[in-house]
């Protein structure tokens, strides 16, 4: 079974390696209450499995189960599988004159610190999205985190902590992005996540993408724009009381 997809064929990815003096490899899991911890409290469940493709079963749903299938049965052999091709990529770009890049947990949240995995690889540089607030600030050196908000209130401990630590922040937006949420400056975060990891003091923002399903999915994970939700609050004729009183995510936000 081959475990990592070195082709960047990932949007995301083949966008943040462009122009760069990277090459990402990216391992793609299907999410489950055991790769994600956090998805019960953080109500992201459901959008995420939709775009995961867990519905249709199709070919790319089909790998990613059976690879989270070896991870759950045998991790011990996934490890092995994932050092031996972590190495082969390394050794790829080196030839290619490129650094080594990887986002293992592209729908997962795998402490891979804890595993071993930046460590075993300190020329190479990790990086993920994380719903884990503990994790921040925990990695090595070469493994760079960014947190994951949502306004779901029983993950805003987590919201709190990440905020405190300052840490790289994103934030998947519908109807466009704001201006500043959480009383911070809002950046288009859809350019390249290797600039986001070293967002200090704002939001990176994420514009929701996908299907019909996913667009009119209620949970907190994704937030409603509040400046096209309420037009008034870009003109500022309406006042704090208000503002905080019209919608969910904004009631977060002006905590
Ligand atoms: S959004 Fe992140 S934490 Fe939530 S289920 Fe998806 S991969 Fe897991």
């Amino acid at each position: 079974m081959k475990l990592l997809n070195t082709n960047a064929s990932n949007t995301k990815i083949m966008k943040t390696q462009k122009g760069t003096e990277y090459e990402i490899a990216s391992l793609s899991l299907m999410p489950d209450g055991i790769l994600c911890p956090s998805q019960v409290i953080a109500e992201c469940k459901t959008p995420c499995l939709v775009s995961s493709g867990r519905g249709q079963m199709h070919s790319v749903a089909r790998a990613r189960q059976s690879k989270s299938d070896l991870w759950h049965n045998d991790q011990a052999q996934f490890l092995a599988i994932l050092k031996k091709e972590m190495a082969a990529f390394i050794k790829r770009c080196e030839k290619r004159g490129k650094l080594a890049a990887f986002r293992l947990n592209t729908i997962s949240d795998i402490p891979w610190e804890k595993y071993g995995i930046p460590q075993a690889f300190p020329t190479a540089l990790l990086y993920d999205y994380t719903k884990l607030a503990a994790r921040l600030n925990r990695t090595p050196e070469n493994y760079k985190l960014m947190f994951s908000y949502s306004a779901a209130p029983a993950y805003q401990n987590q919201v709190k902590a990440a905020l405190k630590i300052d840490a790289p922040m994103t934030v998947v937006f519908r109807g466009g992005m704001p201006q500043t949420f959480l009383g911070k400056v809002v950046i288009d975060g859809d350019k390249s996540d290797l600039e986001n990891l070293y967002s200090k003091n704002m939001i990176v923002g994420l514009k929701l993408k996908g299907g019909k399903a996913i667009q009119s999915s209620t949970s907190p994970f994704i937030v409603d724009n509040p400046e096209t939700a309420c037009p008034a609050i870009s003109s500022n004729t309406c006042s704090e009381q208000d503002l905080a009183t019209a919608g969910r995510a904004y009631a977060i936000a002006a905590e």
